[in-house]
């Protein structure tokens, strides 16, 4: 046994619960696993810090060749809507290696993506791309530094074999961290295929593992219907803050714990606007930017369903104090848009007459193609003085526009000042653009990771000055156009 070996610290409570939810799988082995990427930073939060010298044991635990001492590997069952439509799903290529106890007795999951066929594979391979890994890493562990909730990337281990998509690529193994990989969609499947003690004994699994507080409350299963839909609103907020489309918002896909994950056709918008979706197979645009608030609002009512004989046992009853809940969403999710939207502007204390000051900029940002990131550091280094006003803000509507919004911020406790510090915290400068993307990934898919890790490196600190560089805060030349992103890759 090697030091690495002995860092884990798995207490696997998933496997004690109903045998209906998981399969025992073993990871595939590989041929020939290399590492391309190790998360320090993040294995030291885990307490896995030990040297990861061994290189040879650190390619076969990350790549599933050796299971580390106290994995119990699973696929998880699952259910899900996706774009609308009630199937069956599961683990098709990811396995749970199990649940790690971190030093600071957090619990989380280790799980293996693109580690083999599971019973829940279907047609699948069970396979994932090096590129689509790489994604995955990248735009996850920006998610993190940018302060919202996330899985997080913790290896890359080629396999050294050949995965077949439109043409071939090399495969890899991502090993993704999270609180849980509890959806919307595990209780879809329960409640769907399974008697209401496993809905029961499930429900008091998640609440005793994610929400322990609403143990002893009057009646927990509401009360975890009002706790996912407050943490899911936050998260969407966030997301709508730095301009972030998840690309494929189905039921399987919304964590319980409310931590952004299955990072696939996922991607940051440039020029604003609320229609902006790059999925090759959102045709509709279901998930685009502007719509994910009704989106999650359909998710969290589809979640409501799963719970209904757990709220009340009168029918009706139960789907009446669910409706309320699910009901309330629209003004809390805007009371918590228009907070997030005014500290974009450097507004204190919000009010609901801001609103008409954000509706208007936004307005304005969406009929001149403006950059969502750009424009609001601009916003903040104009009211600095330090900033030669571009062309784009000279208009008669837009100078009118920053004189109200001047104004306004008069009224802050510390005025100017208050409105920068807040639009600091609030605004990132620079955010993972597709193309920078594009670019650290197809040289990485050709091992060539120093723009890959440049990139990862700026990523790292969102909220500092801007980079030197002016490459990582451009928007490309060309915009967006055609530029499309896909799942399952
Ligand atoms: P996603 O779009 O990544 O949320 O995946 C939807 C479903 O398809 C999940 O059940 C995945 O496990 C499954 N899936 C995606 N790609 C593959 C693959 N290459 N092999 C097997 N199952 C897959
Ligand atoms: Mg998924």
């Amino acid at each position: 046994m090697n030091q690495f070996d002995l860092k884990w610290n798995f207490d696997n409570s998933y496997i004690t619960l109903p045998d209906e939810l998981y399969a025992f799988q073993n990871p595939a082995n590989v041929r020939n696993p290399i590492s391309v990427l190790v998360n320090q930073n993040l294995s030291k939060l885990l307490g896995l810090s030990a040297d990861f010298d061994d290189i040879a044991t650190f390619n076969n635990v990350f790549s599933g060749n050796k299971l580390p001492t106290g994995a119990e590997p699973i696929a998880q069952a699952y259910a899900g809507h996706q774009f609308g439509h009630f199937t069956m799903l599961g683990d098709g290529r990811a396995i749970l290696l199990g649940e790690h106890l971190t030093p600071d007795g957090k619990r989380v999951d280790i799980q293996l993506k693109g580690s083999g066929r599971t019973p829940y594979s279907r047609g699948g391979d069970g396979r994932a791309t090096l590129y689509s890994m790489l994604r995955e890493y990248m735009i996850s562990e920006a998610m993190y530094f940018l302060g919202i909730p996330t899985s997080r990337s913790l290896a890359v281990v080629k396999t050294g074999e050949p995965v077949y998509r439109q043409k071939v690529h090399p495969g890899a193994v991502l090993t993704r961290i999270m609180s849980s990989h509890i959806r919307v969609g595990t209780f879809e499947y329960i409640r769907q295929f399974h008697p209401m003690e496993k809905l029961r004994a499930f429900t008091d699994y998640v609440i005793y593992r994610h929400y322990p507080e609403l143990k002893s409350s009057e009646n927990p299963a509401l009360e975890l219907l009002k706790k996912v839909t407050e943490k899911q609103t936050e998260l969407i907020v966030d997301w709508l803050r730095v301009g972030f489309i998840h690309g494929v918002m189905n039921t399987d896909n919304t964590s319980i714990c409310a931590e952004t994950f299955d990072y696939g056709p996922c991607a940051f918008m440039n020029a604003y606007h609320p229609k902006t979706v790059f999925s090759s197979i959102d045709s509709q645009g279901r998930y685009a930017y502007g719509n994910q608030p009704a989106v999650i609002q359909w998710n969290l009512a589809v979640f409501a369903g799963t719970l209904l004989p757990l709220i009340h046992e009168n029918e009706d009853e139960a789907q009446k104090m669910a409706e309320e809940v699910i009901d309330a969403f629209p003004a809390s999710f805007n009371q918590k848009w228009n907070a997030m939207m005014c500290s974009k502007i450097g507004i204190e204390s919000p009010t609901d007459s801001d609103l008409s000051l954000i509706q208007e900029l936004l307005k304005w940002m969406g009929e001149h193609q403006a950059d969502y990131t750009n424009t609001f550091t601009d916003l903040r280094e104009m009211l600095a003085g330090d900033k030669n006003i571009d062309a784009v803000y000279v208009s008669d509507r837009f100078k009118t526009w920053m004189s109200t919004w001047k104004g306004r911020l008069n009224q802050n406790s510390d005025g100017i000042r208050t409105a920068q510090a807040l639009m600091k915290k609030t605004n990132p400068v620079v955010i993972p653009r597709n193309h920078l993307i594009e670019k650290a990934l197809i040289e990485g898919e050709n091992d060539n990771l120093s723009f890959f890790n440049e990139l990862l490196e700026v990523l790292s600190k969102p909220y500092d000055e801007k980079p030197s560089n002016i490459l990582f805060t451009q928007p490309p030349l060309n915009g967006d156009a055609g530029y499309q992103t896909f799942c399952g890759t």
